[in-house]
This record gives C-alpha cells, structure tokens and sequence, in this order.
C-alpha cells in the first residue's frame, strides 16, 4: 500500500510556512488575530483549490496532495485550520450542485476571490444529534426563509459563503428520519444585512468559531444543493474527506510534537547529562513515535480507499481517531519533556498543544467514531 507521498508539494509548503515562525503565531494567538496573511500565502500558492477540478480553475489533484499540505502544514508548526475547510467544504457544491451552482461558486473559490469556509451544521440543543437540528427553511415564492441557530460555525467572520444544513420537512412528517434536511449555499454579506448575526466564541485556543442566529433570513431557492430534503446524506458524504484531511493535520502535529521533543531532550543538560539519555524521557517519546507511525499507516489506507472510489468510512473514522489519540500522546510527552519551559509561550509547545486537543472532539468526537465502528464494522447493536 503506497501513496504518493508529494514530496516535493511538501517541500515548497515547508519553505511558505518558514516565512511564519512561532512568534507569528504566538502574536496571533495572544491577540485572537486571524491569520490573514499566512491565509493569503497559502491562498496565491494554490494549495487551498488543490481538490477543485481545472475544468473550474483548481489543480484538480487527488486527496493525498490535500492531505500532504495539511501535514505539512502541521509539522512546522503553523496551524491550518484557519483555512483547511477552504479545501474541502466546496465538496459538497462540486459533488451535488448543479451546473450553474458548480460554474458560479468554483472558478471564484478556486481563485481565492470567495471564500467558502463555514460550515454550518452544529446546533447547541442537537449536538451531535444532527438529524435533530432545529434551524428550519421553508419555501416562499423564490426564497427559502431560514430561522433557528448554529453554533461552532469556525471561520464564519472569514467566509463569503456558507454551506448551510436546514430542515425543510418536519421531523415527523418525514418517510425515513434522514430525510427532511436540505443543503443551501448561503451569501454571508447578503445574509448580515438581512436577518443573520455572528457571534465569537471565545475559545482556548485561536480557531476563530463563532455562533449564527438566523431572524428570517431570506436566501435564494436557487441556491438549494441539490434536491430538497436529501441534504444529510450530501453532508454525509463529505465527511471521510473531512475525516481524513484532519486526521493528516494530526499526524503533522505529531510530527512537530516529537521533533520538538527530541531536539530539547538531546539539548537540554540536567545532572550533566542531557536529559533524553534517561528512559524515562526517552520511552514515551518513543512510544508516541511508534503510535505516530500506526496511525500514518491507517490515514494512508484510507486515502488509498478514498482515491479508488471505495467506501473508506471505517477507515476515514480509525485513521482520525488514531492520528488525534497520537497527536495527544505526543504532545502530552512534549510538554513533560519540556518541563517547565512546556509551558511558556515562545517555545510554541503549549499552543499546539492546545490546538491538537480540539480532534479529540471535532469535528466528530471519539465516542462517535467507536460507536460507528461498533453498530457498521462489529455489527453490534446501535447504542443511541
Ligand atoms: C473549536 C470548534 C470548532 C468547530 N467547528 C465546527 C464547524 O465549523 N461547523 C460545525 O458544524 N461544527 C463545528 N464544531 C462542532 C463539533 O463538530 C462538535 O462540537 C462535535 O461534533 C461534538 O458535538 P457537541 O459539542 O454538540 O457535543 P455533544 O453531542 O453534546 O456531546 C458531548 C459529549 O458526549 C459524548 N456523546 C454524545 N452522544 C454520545 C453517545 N450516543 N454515545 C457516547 N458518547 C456520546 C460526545 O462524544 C462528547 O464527548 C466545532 C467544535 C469546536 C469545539
């Protein structure tokens, strides 16, 4: 099982992210500044239309270059997830939009002249119960009229457009329970004039999320995706994407992690002897390496899925909660093998470890994905 590596798309994103060292982020992340220009870079570089198709102005690769970026991205220790859905939300237009939709959005999103970065799927009552959200959009005349709340909608205040989940039939007025939900594009600037207001999230660390009221906001019927009340399974369907353009990001943070880690045990001299020639520092270093690699193994098999045609979702899920699960462990061991300076801003190790935390819960949480593979690979019971 191999996949291609991008080794050289790998070396030309090292050298951008070299323009961004930690005091960029440190300052970034003390003021809750988005990071506009390191954006841009990756924005005029082309990295972030890689997925889109050149028929509409991308690059038109496969998901394994997406996923060698967002990597790479990760071990020199910039944080993509300030764009990453920039890559991969337009899924959901080129995979179900209509032509007009597909010819109108992707030239400009390639072209980095839209933004297409929010997503809107998360209520505060639903949770992870998608299936119950209770933002509504009913038709009137030419308009769907959308009210109800999201709440986690990251990178809405940086986005032109949102994909948007909304029920337009009834819970109980529904055939089958995931029927009912429709798919919109929703114009923000269009949207903030008319009814829809974005509220911050202040979180602990800088990933620029917010929540959305929407008061009667009218949004064109042509902007419905595809056919109304099939809008959870076009929402279904890409998120193995999802899963696995993450569960790279974590294998990057990993990477950084033990890098980190091993440069400062061989470094830093205590007793006069660096501290990495004790096993006790050594071994969980080395033990996050070798849950690294595992979990490398599994994002590759899934990509090599993913790219066949093949149904990866079992692998997409095992890869995203192996790499977060790495990513913890090795920063939980660079911090401790930092000591105290683990925990001082300019050394970088407390804000990525922060950062890595988030994958543990999003974008779907590990109760979930164990639950997944208990009820469709183990064909246990379903629990919920
Ligand atoms: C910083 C950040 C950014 C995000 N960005 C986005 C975004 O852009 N768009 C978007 O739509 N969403 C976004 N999310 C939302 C994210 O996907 C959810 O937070 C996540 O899916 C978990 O949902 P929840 O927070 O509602 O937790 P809940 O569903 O309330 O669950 C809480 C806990 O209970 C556990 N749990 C719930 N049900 C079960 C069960 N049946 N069995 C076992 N355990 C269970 C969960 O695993 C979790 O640990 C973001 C979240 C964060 C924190």
């Amino acid at each position: 099982m191999t996949i291609n590596n991008h080794s050289e798309i790998r070396e030309e994103v090292a050298k951008l992210c070299s323009k961004f060292p930690g005091p960029y982020w440190q300052e970034k992340d003390r003021n809750r500044d988005y990071p506009t220009e390191f954006v841009q870079a990756l924005t005029d570089a082309g990295y972030l239309s890689v997925l889109i198709p050149e028929a509409f102005g991308g690059a038109g690769l496969q998901l394994s270059a997406a996923a060698a970026i967002l990597e790479e991205v990760q071990a020199q220790g910039c944080n993509g997830s300030a764009c990453h859905a920039q890559m991969y939300t337009m899924g959901t237009v080129l995979r179900h939009g209509s032509d007009a939709q597909k010819a109108e959005y992707l030239p400009k999103v390639a072209a980095g002249e839209l933004r297409l970065q929010a997503f809107g799927v998360t209520e505060p009552t639903s949770g992870t119960d998608t299936l119950s959200l209770k933002t509504t959009a009913k038709r009137d005349g030419d308009d769907y009229i959308i009210n109800g709340q999201k709440i986690w909608t990251s990178r809405a205040e940086h986005s032109d457009l949102m994909i948007l989940l909304a029920r337009t039939t009834p819970k109980e007025e529904v055939k089958k329970r995931t029927e009912g939900l429709s798919v919109f594009i929703v114009d923000m600037q269009r949207a903030k004039d008319n009814g829809m207001t974005i509220c911050p999230i202040e979180t602990m660390m800088n990933h620029n999320s917010t929540e959305i009221f929407f008061d009667n906001v009218r949004v064109p019927a042509s902007n419905l995706i595809g056919e109304e009340g099939m809008g959870f399974r076009y929402i279904l369907s890409g998120m193995n994407a999802e899963r696995i353009l993450i569960a790279a990001e974590c294998i990057g943070d990993a990477k950084w992690f033990i890098q980190k880690a091993s440069d400062y045990a061989r470094d830093r001299t205590v007793f006069q002897k660096p501290i990495g020639q004790n096993q006790g520092v050594q071994f969980p270093i080395a033990k996050a390496y070798a849950q690294m690699k595992a979990a490398e193994l599994m994002v590759h098999d899934a990509i090599t899925k993913y790219e066949a045609g093949e149904n990866c979702g079992a692998e997409a899920n095992m890869a995203k909660m192996l790499a977060a699960d790495a990513s913890w462990a090795a920063g939980e061991a660079c911090v401790q093998t930092h000591g105290g300076f683990g925990f001082a801003t300019e050394y970088d190790v407390e804000r990525k470890f922060r950062e890595t935390r988030l994958y543990q819960v999003a974008p779907i949480s590990t109760n979930l994905i164990l639950s997944f593979l208990s009820e469709h690979v183990l064909d246990l019971p379903r629990s919920y």
